[in-house]
């Protein structure tokens, strides 16, 4: 493959270790032959991965130090199993606990061509191939040579760059960290993924996509005619016509001598943030939260969705929700019935722990860690970091959440198989051991006021918790903020920090540290 018009035509236009966009939004030319990719995975420790299509598998090396087109360097290169060609273009996050566990960028790609042979397959039996690459990072020739046959064992390869028109002396591939197919670091990758590989499921269905169907936002129109409206009228939006009214009435009080939130605020609020709660509410009944009477009332819950509702809004029967008996709840599986929500005057969201499907199924194991009347939020936020340890420890993938009521949630994902009964077991199990590391901090038995409190209610058949982003009804509408771990350690963290009028383009800008969980379905660890 001595010439590719359009990757060569590509490459002359730019120097891809500075813009690796990819060609055409692919990083491999259509039919131009057999393919390559470098991954660089932050695993247990940091490798590059590089594989050849060769026989329609992966023939992969694990080289700690990666490829360099430095002719000086010899690199260690581990041969590794095959992998499957479905995961030339992974790139996403390895759950922790899965083999190979961490983040994976397509840190370079292209095309190659064996040299000397016509049979790679037997080149690396027999333990020496040399590969002329083209890729965007790495061109000519690699050749990698097999130190010592071993049984069992790993096989220890070398990996080198011959010393050719494409070498580059003293080459460092650190030096060029971004993903030749979105421009992306590990780093990067790792905080907001697109995929989730599941080496659980078949080749062709271990690249599961976190990105459900994307929302189109609300217009900026849109928003304009809801500001336009006096008291009350009809809305257009997300394509359903929506009744409000009292848009100017108080429904959250202000906070200390701040302005009110009025229910415009709170419906375009519901709009703005509808595409991201999505993908949580799809598939799950929606329990509305409304004041009894007025702004600063308490709060009812409505189970059951009121039978005069618009027809276009979607019901979901929920199986013994309610003492054992089946209710007709919201079902929110378009954006334009949170804003539904928020114009009939609910201000909070919240979900069941199981889908509508399987309602005797729970997809969620729940932490609450609640303030006592005198604790300190620092004791509490200390407290979420020993779960955090202990989460780690034990290889569980769980996300954090400020409540926007006082206090922090812990969420697990939980696959199926589990039962509420064994939910509520171990998630007592995990307690009973994080309590005992900071029995000053954390009373299980909630009788000390100065220490935090533990709520177990949400592992339950029937219960339900907030719903990400979800207003809450406190002064200044904080909402449910889903958080990622490190945050914990952030001083500035606090309680509602964190309103409707300043979550602003967050989930977007920083990543939403929940998105990556909905994909995750795994066993919860045995616990002594
Ligand atoms: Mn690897």
């Amino acid at each position: 493959m001595p010439d590719h018009p359009s990757l060569a035509r590509y490459r002359g236009m730019r120097d891809f270790g500075r813009t690796p966009e990819p060609a055409g939004g692919s990083p491999w030319p259509d039919g131009s032959g057999p393919r390559f990719v470098v991954q660089r995975h932050r695993a247990r420790r940091l490798h590059y991965d590089l594989r050849f299509e060769i026989g329609g598998v992966l023939v992969s090396w694990a080289v700690p130090k990666g490829p360099t087109l430095d002719p000086s360097a010899r690199r260690n290169a581990v041969h590794v199993e095959d992998h499957p060609v479905e995961y030339l273009d992974f790139e996403g996050v390895i759950p922790a606990g899965q083999y190979g566990g961490g983040d994976v960028i397509v840190w370079d790609a292209g095309t190659w061509e064996p040299h000397g042979t016509d049979d790679p397959a037997a080149a690396v039996a027999a333990g020496e191939l040399h590969a002329e690459v083209f890729g965007h990072k790495l061109r000519g020739r690699l050749v990698l040579v097999r130190r010592e046959r071993a049984d069992g064992g790993k096989e220890q390869w070398l990996l080198l760059h011959k010393r050719d028109e494409h070498a580059v002396e003293g080459w460092d591939p650190e030096e060029h960290p971004l993903s030749v197919l979105t421009g992306r670091t590990n780093e990067e990758v790792a905080a907001d993924p697109d995929r989730l590989w599941r080496s659980d499921l078949p080749a062709a269905e271990a690249s599961v996509a976190l990105r459900p169907p994307p929302v189109a936002p609300v217009s900026e129109e849109e928003l304009a005619a809801l500001d336009a409206l006096r008291a009350g009228g009809t809305w257009d939006v997300f394509g359903r016509r929506i009744r409000v009214r009292e848009l100017d009435e108080v429904v959250v009080p202000g906070r200390s001598g701040g302005r009110p939130v009025t229910r415009r605020e709170l419906v375009g609020y519901a709009a703005r943030i509808a595409p991201t709660v999505l993908p949580y509410v799809r598939g799950r009944g929606v329990e509305l939260h409304r004041p009894a009477g007025g702004a600063d009332d308490r709060l009812v819950r409505q189970r059951r969705l009121p039978t005069r509702v618009p027809a276009w809004l979607q019901r979901a029967d929920v199986p013994e929700a309610s003492g054992g008996r089946t209710i007709t709840a919201l079902a929110a599986d378009e954006p334009a019935a949170l804003v539904w929500a928020a114009a009939s005057g609910a201000v909070e969201w919240h979900m069941w722990t199981s889908t509508t499907d399987e309602s005797d199924v729970p997809a969620l194991a729940v932490v609450g860690l609640r303030p006592g009347p005198r604790s300190r939020w620092a004791d509490l936020l200390a407290v979420a970091r020993v779960y955090r340890s202990a989460l780690d420890h034990l290889s569980v993938r769980a996300g954090v959440l400020v409540s926007g009521d006082g206090g922090v949630e812990i969420r697990v994902p939980v696959g199926r198989g589990t039962t509420f009964d064994q939910v509520r077991v171990w998630v007592e199990q995990l307690s009973r051991a994080v309590t005992g590391v900071v029995p000053d901090l954390v009373d299980p038995d909630g009788r000390d006021p100065r220490r935090a409190r533990l709520d177990h209610a949400a592992d339950a058949m029937g219960r339900t918790v907030v719903v990400p982003y979800s207003p809450r009804a406190a002064a200044g509408a904080p909402v449910a903020l889903p958080i990622g771990w490190e945050e914990l350690d952030n001083p500035s963290l606090r309680p509602g920090g964190v309103t409707i009028r300043t979550v602003h383009d967050r989930p977007a800008d920083r990543g939403d540290p929940f998105l990556t969980l909905l994909a995750v379905e795994q066993a919860l660890p045995h616990l002594d």
